[in-house]
């Protein structure tokens, strides 16, 4: 049997005819999450999947889930993604794995090729976050990691819910949430990240998702005269904020590895050039693929910023943002994506992810793996947000050999 190809063009032409709907002026793509838009691109990828003979349902949560039989009644190999996106979003974040599923599909179907398992291709609500919290709301609750309830009662910054959105547009479905069982799930994304693209790599083989841990610090001083309150007397809160970032950026460059650290909002008050602050608020965004030392990074902030909030004699307390710990996809799946990435001839290498995805969710409950593309400049989140044709069409042929590889392979 010689492996279908991938109609590029085709594909091509699908990512900008989703593109159209809630187009920005000037490029870019703002359908968030439930909104009039989202509608529009649901009920666009729908028919299409209706098109190419696929049975559809639709969960309480509004996932979308079209599935092509298989010769034989198996649990099917997932492909899949989200078509939300910020308010200044791309054409391909998302888009770009649900309608390489579609494609995946189309040039089997024109093929005449029937796995032995059935194939799915999931739309999964909510993935970006930027209306409701938290992101990858459809998939979480898809696994079981948010109650259904939760996620419906939870209301945007205008106090709409997600259960009132979800039923104003259409789509708060009659599927049980969490069918189909999954055998397996494969996610082609774009990188979002510039290292494909500045070690002019081809393919990236996803093992994992770093964790993330976000801490949130206040520090209490004592707002003074800048011209006469002497050096040694003073209780600034904006230099232990400052030391902190210092301190953040060394950490990581002591522990090596793929440890990230950032300093990203600092917010003091009264915030005057002539003035101590007397408040210092500031974040601390840690990451790392390596759990351990993910928590080793935590435990030595936190006793940094006591201990230099000790010596300069102001308060300091804190609050988490978010912590999630990383995720290793399936050994056995990410293997298939590197060997059929090497059958096609393209570079690649091994990395983690840096951002979430909806894969993160379904490793919980599958052997899960993702498939990167590189992007342009290492844009995302951004209407500028860009990847080549070649690479485009390069990815989806690497996600049809791998999932035509999974659905193959013996009972
Ligand atoms: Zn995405």
């Amino acid at each position: 049997m010689t492996t279908p190809q991938i109609n590029g063009p085709r594909l091509l032409e699908s990512l900008q005819a989703l593109g159209q709907i809630g187009a920005l002026p000037g490029g870019g793509v703002n359908r968030l999450a439930l909104s009039d838009a989202d509608r529009q691109g649901r009920d666009w990828t729908v028919a299409r999947m209706r098109e190419l003979g696929m049975q559809v349902t639709v969960d309480a949560i509004g996932n979308i889930v079209g599935l092509f039989p298989g010769t034989e009644d198996l649990p099917p190999v997932m492909m899949g993604s989200h078509i939300d996106t910020v308010r200044t979003g791309g054409l391909y974040d998302g888009n770009y794995g649900v309608l390489s599923g579609l494609e995946v599909i189309a040039t089997l179907r024109e093929a005449g090729i029937q796995p032995r398992r059935p194939l799915a291709v999931a739309v999964f609500t909510n993935e970006e976050g930027a209306r409701f919290q938290p992101d990858m709301m459809g998939s979480l609750v898809y696994v079981g990691g948010l109650p259904l309830q939760d996620a419906l009662s939870t209301c945007d910054a205008d106090g709409v819910s997600v259960q009132t959105e979800l039923q104003r547009i259409g789509y708060q479905g009659t599927a049980a949430v969490g069918a189909p069982v999954v055998d397996s799930y494969v996610e082609l994304h774009i990188e979002q990240g510039p290292v494909l693209e500045q070690l002019g790599l081809q393919i990236g083989v996803v093992e994992g998702v770093q964790g993330i841990s976000w801490t949130e610090f206040t520090v209490e001083g004592q707002s003074n005269h800048a011209g006469t309150t002497p050096m040694a007397l003073r209780h600034d809160a904006a230099l232990v904020a400052a030391q902190v970032a210092v301190f953040v950026r060394e950490l990581s460059q002591r522990l090596g590895g793929r440890q990230l650290a950032t300093v990203g909002a600092v917010r003091l008050s009264p915030n005057l050039v002539n003035v101590i602050a007397q408040q210092a608020v500031f974040t601390v965004d840690l990451r790392n693929t390596n759990s351990a030392a993910l928590a080793q990074a935590e435990r030595e902030l936190h006793a940094y910023a006591q201990q230099a909030a000790q010596a300069e004699g102001v308060r300091i307390s804190h609050r988490t943002l978010a912590r999630f710990e990383p995720v290793a996809f399936d050994p056995e799946v990410v293997n298939l994506v590197e060997q059929q990435t090497q059958a096609l001839g393209c570079s690649y290498q091994r990395m983690p992810s840096g951002a979430g995805h909806d894969a993160q969710m379904l490793a919980r409950i599958c052997p899960s793996a993702m498939i990167f593309v590189p992007s342009v400049g290492g844009l995302s989140h951004n209407v500028r947000e860009h990847t080549t044709p070649a690479d485009l069409q390069r990815g989806a042929q690497v996600l049809l050999q791998v999932v035509l590889a999974l659905a193959n392979r013996p009972v």
